[in-house]
């Protein structure tokens, strides 16, 4: 029998190594490249394919990346979607006039979830995320600023821009890239968070604006916009200078509407000239998508206005970035159609829940104390009680856990702050009852290893350097 078998094979004339495994042993074939140097002659596409996918596998599983707020899970349609839309350009918008079409229907539907005054006089733009729509909303603050300083006949030399030292880098960006002094309000323990106190230590006429985060990255905090926007109120009345508010609600403006609908922080405040999110955090959109919205066309300044042909006519565009996906686009109006403000609220209440269950199973275990607790945006953080471990930091913690898989990041708190360790949860969707359960028990198996520790774990400088903020 065995006989006939390898006779049989030699006939039909195929290399038996082929037959087993093509891609990593055909003959001749490389299965090594340099890391540096492009290679010389091509490869086969399942050869390319299968060592592009081999590597991405020593990536972390996303799905228990607890330190990122950008969207890991969509549902099937969506990818499907996804599929088709990879090759559309957004910026060509007369190639493809019905996603420019979805476009500006998805950011006047936010315009209208954010209680703009007069849907017919407003505008908006989607862009790559929320750094690019936070420098857009940036932009037009110090472009106002310059024309009426202009107007003035005044110097606009020496624009700066107010906000919480404790703001997502993209605002330390802005002021770098285009020449703005940040005047950052210090965290202290009594103020966590940028809240209005002493704000008129910081305002002068050369101040382009106050920048809000409702959502903050560090903790999850809301800084509060109604209060902000009083204090302002209150520095015009006693100096005239009149000055406005961007709200960087990368996460909060997709959570606060339909959650915490008693809440104000939008248009329904005066001062709230432009407001900003990450379609691809509580948008949950795969990256990258972001939007940005003014209240009405006079508060864009007319400069900032590019325009593109559309349909042969003309089609204004305003933007850092030229082409750039307009798969995110379709899949935002995708989630738009397919949710509906109650599913928006549906997931992002249950998102809420699994990390009020997480915090509280946290709070339990002893040695933590939350510094938030998950009941804005469901992000919240912690620390350890003064003197409650002896050879253990937050930093082993976070490396116990991500032997396990999870990414859970500790990191110190913002500048005046610093000594300060947080470590840090953010919930999406996709993050189950039932995976939270799993983390509480491994965090509470690893603290348990923790304190029996006799010294302390060797530490690498690197820790800590996977925080996202
Ligand atoms: C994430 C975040 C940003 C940056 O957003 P991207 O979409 O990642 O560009 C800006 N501000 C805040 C408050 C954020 O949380």
């Amino acid at each position: 029998m065995t006989t006939n078998n390898s006779k049989a094979r030699q006939s039909t004339n195929v290399d038996p190594v082929l037959s087993i495994n093509p891609v990593f042993v055909r003959p001749g074939e490389a299965t090594e490249f340099s890391k540096f140097v492009m290679p010389d002659e091509p490869s086969l596409p399942e050869t390319a394919y299968q060592i592009v996918h081999d590597e991405a596998m020593l990536d972390g599983n996303s799905r228990l990346n607890l330190a990122t707020f950008v969207t890991t899970w969509m549902d099937d349609e969506a990818k499907k979607l996804y599929a088709e839309a990879a090759d559309k350009n957004m910026i060509d918008k007369d190639e493809y006039p019905a996603t420019a079409a979805i476009e500006d229907r998805c950011w006047r539907m936010l315009a209208d979830v954010w209680h703009v005054p007069d849907p017919n006089d407003t505008v908006g733009t989607s862009t790559i995320g929320s750094s690019e729509a936070c420098m857009l909303g940036g932009l037009a603050l110090k472009r106002l600023w310059q024309e009426k300083r202009k107007a003035e006949g005044k110097s606009t030399e020496k624009p700066n821009l107010i906000m919480s030292a404790a703001v997502q880098v993209v605002w330390e960006k802005f002021c770098n890239y285009w020449d703005i002094e940040p005047r950052y309000v210090p965290i202290t323990k009594d103020h966590m968070y940028f809240d209005g106190y002493n704000l008129e230590d910081y305002v002068d006429e050369n101040t382009i604006g106050v920048v809000v985060i409702l959502g903050q990255t560090f903790t999850g905090a809301y800084e509060p916009v109604k209060e902000i926007a009083k204090k302002l109120d209150e520095i015009q009345a006693s100096t005239g200078l009149d000055v406005k508010i961007h709200v960087d609600g990368a996460s909060g403006a997709m959570i606060a509407p339909f959650c915490q609908p008693e809440l104000e922080w939008d248009f329904k405040i005066d001062r709230v000239n432009s407001i900003s999110t990450s379609g691809h955090k509580y948008g949950l959109v795969y990256p990258g998508v972001g939007w940005v919205i003014w209240r009405n066309t006079a508060v864009l300044p007319e400069s900032m206005i590019f325009h593109v042909s559309y349909l042969g006519g003309d089609m204004p565009t305003l933007a850092l970035n030229f082409s750039r996906p307009g798969a995110q686009v379709l899949l935002q109006y995708y989630q738009f159609l397919r949710l509906g403000r109650e599913g928006y609220r549906a997931i992002q209440q249950n998102s809420l829940d699994v990390a009020q269950y997480l915090s509280a199973g946290i709070a339990e275990i002893g040695p933590f104390e939350l510094v938030t607790k998950g009941d804005t945006i469901p992000v919240f953080a912690w620390i350890l009680k003064e003197g409650a471990t002896k050879n253990w930091s937050l930093y082993d913690l976070a490396d116990r856990l991500r032997m396990k898989g999870w990414l859970v990041p500790a990191y110190p708190m913002a500048d005046d702050l610093s000594d300060m360790v947080l470590q840090r949860i953010v919930v999406k969707v996709g993050m189950s009852r039932d995976l939270a359960t799993a983390l509480l028990s491994d965090i509470k198996g690893e603290v348990e290893f923790l304190e029996a520790l006799e010294t302390p774990l060797p530490r690498e400088a690197s820790s800590g350097s996977h925080f996202h903020h």
